[in-house]
């Protein structure tokens, strides 16, 4: 595949192969951008603002919805490549698809609700003065967009769609791992908009990334990747308006009077969905000690059901996760918690890019598998002593992505949502619960900003006040 900027696809000497990671063979290459490409994508994204800002909203919200029906049309095609790139079962990849189809309708209906306000100025003057005002919401202008590998397509979206929706232009730059289906996506949308609109360079985050990143010609960073990536980020930014969407640690609790069945299947998928590569993905479960061994029996006798194989195979449930080098760091979590006194109870072996999902009991807090995001499939098992206890735990930790709370007990239910410091807290639900509609993002080391496409262009715009005195 190659890059696209200025409307023209650019192919270079330099190229980078992309593996697919269940059976390590080639799948396709991208160019491997130097900063002059990335340079020329950013005057390219500039000389285009004005292209777009003299669509009119109507215009805008037809090109995105052409888009999205194109789509629609290719999604077995786009999920196919996300199957081969990530390694993500095609189960959960035409999810990402059709999820994605409703990431570009949601934001084609956005473009026509960009709304300001009128705001009284009398509490400034005398009565008699007749002085008002409104607000305009202005694009922001050129919008750098940069993505991690574990959800391609729909995480390009969440950046992508509300900035053009709000009339700005777009330089992506996605994840070395796994390009190819974000430049397919890109090669899309770049049919229903003017050349050098929306712009996709593919190349290293330390380099092109970082070029976005300092360039005092792109108005806003929105980033989704790790912790480490996005502090370094907000430290090159230098005033720069950014959104942060980072990673999670996010605990599944289940209290006494939980549905056990219903806590299970909320464990199994949020645990092991995606390989756990999710950042929303359950990555502590926290349990009551008087449901505790029910909900561990049954945990473990639904995760023995879950399928490893090859992607594309549609009964596949888990795949390989990215890469080897990410397979053997989650491997070596998984073997320093045993030798720390964690126990197995089921899965733990590394087969290439493929790890078992895996359960460990008697875990304690500073354990790496339950201080930091594995990131892949283990479901880390911590016993408590009632609600109290249980949001203490939750709380404890640098993250506060997303959270999940099984009960039937209101009063309990009402206690987690409301103290448990996290983004989201779903009831009833695993915190791996996300709907492209509502406000996204979250609290502590978890990130700034909230993604969701009505929430998205909230900050892909500035506001413009225009006073009025009548004379
Ligand atoms: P990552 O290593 O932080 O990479 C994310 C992106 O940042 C890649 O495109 C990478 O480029 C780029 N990058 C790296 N260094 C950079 C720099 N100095 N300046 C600018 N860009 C730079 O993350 P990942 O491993 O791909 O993704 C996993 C992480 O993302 C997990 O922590 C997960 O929880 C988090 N995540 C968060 C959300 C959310 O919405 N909160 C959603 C999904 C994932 P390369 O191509 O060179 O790697």
């Amino acid at each position: 595949m190659k890059m696209l900027i200025n409307g023209e696809f650019i192919d270079k000497d330099d190229k980078q192969n992309i593996l697919n990671p269940y059976n390590g063979e080639i799948i396709d290459t991208v160019p491997i951008a130097n900063l002059g490409d990335a340079h020329y994508a950013i005057e390219s994204a500039n000389l285009a603002k004005d292209s777009i800002q003299n669509m009119s909203a109507k215009e805008v919200s037809n090109a995105l919805y052409s888009a999205c029906v194109e789509l629609e049309e290719r999604k077995d095609e786009i999920a196919e490549l996300i199957s081969l790139e990530v390694g993500k079962p095609y189960k959960h990849a035409i999810v990402e698809v059709n999820r994605s189809v409703e990431t570009l309708k949601l934001s084609a209906e956005e473009a026509k609700r960009i709304y300001g306000e009128t705001v009284p100025l009398d509490v400034a003057g005398s009565a008699d003065e007749k002085f008002y005002a409104f607000t305009k919401k202005i694009p922001l202008g050129v919008v750098g967009a940069i993505t991690p590998f574990n959800f391609p397509v729909n995480l390009a979206l969440h950046k992508i769609a509300p900035a053009l929706a709000a009339k700005n232009t777009v330089i992506i730059k996605p994840p070395m791992e796994a390009p190819i289906s974000t430049l397919k996506l890109v090669e899309i949308l770049n049919k229903y908009f003017p050349k050098g609109v929306v712009n996709a360079v593919t190349g290293y985050g330390s380099e092109i990334g970082d070029a976005l990143v300092t360039s005092p010609d792109v108005d806003k960073i929105s980033f989704t990747g790790s912790v480490a990536t996005g502090l370094f980020i907000s430290s090159r930014a230098r005033g720069k308006k950014l959104t942060l969407e980072l990673g999670g640690n996010d605990p599944l609790i289940v209290l006494e009077d939980a549905n056990i069945e219903d806590a299970v299947n909320a464990a199994v998928s949020g645990a092991f969905s995606n390989s756990g590569q999710v950042c929303i993905g359950v990555k502590r479960i926290i349990l009551d000690n008087k449901i505790a061994d029910e909900f561990i029996d049954l945990f473990v006798k639904e995760t023995k059901k879950l399928k490893l194989g090859n992607p594309l195979d549609k009964s596949t449930d888990l795949g390989p996760v990215i890469d080897e080098s990410a397979a053997i760091n989650i491997e070596e979590t998984i073997n320093n918690a045993i030798k720390d006194g964690a126990d197995l109870l089921y899965g733990g072996k590394r087969n290439n890019c493929f790890i078992e999902p895996t359960i460990l009991d008697n875990v304690n807090m500073s354990m790496d598998v339950v201080a930091n995001e594995t990131f892949g499939p283990v479901a880390p098992l911590i016993r408590v002593n009632g609600v109290d206890e249980a949001i203490n735990v939750a709380n404890d930790s640098k993250y506060g992505l997303q959270a999940g709370v099984f009960t039937n007990n209101l009063s309990n239910a009402l206690k987690c949502a409301e103290e448990i410091v996290a983004g989201g807290v779903m009831i009833n639900k695993a915190s791996s619960f996300r709907a492209d509609n509502m406000p996204f993002g979250g609290f502590k080391s978890s990130g700034m900003g909230k993604e969701g496409i009505k929430y998205a262009i909230e900050d892909m715009c500035k506001t413009k006040l225009i006073a009025f005195k009548h004379i």
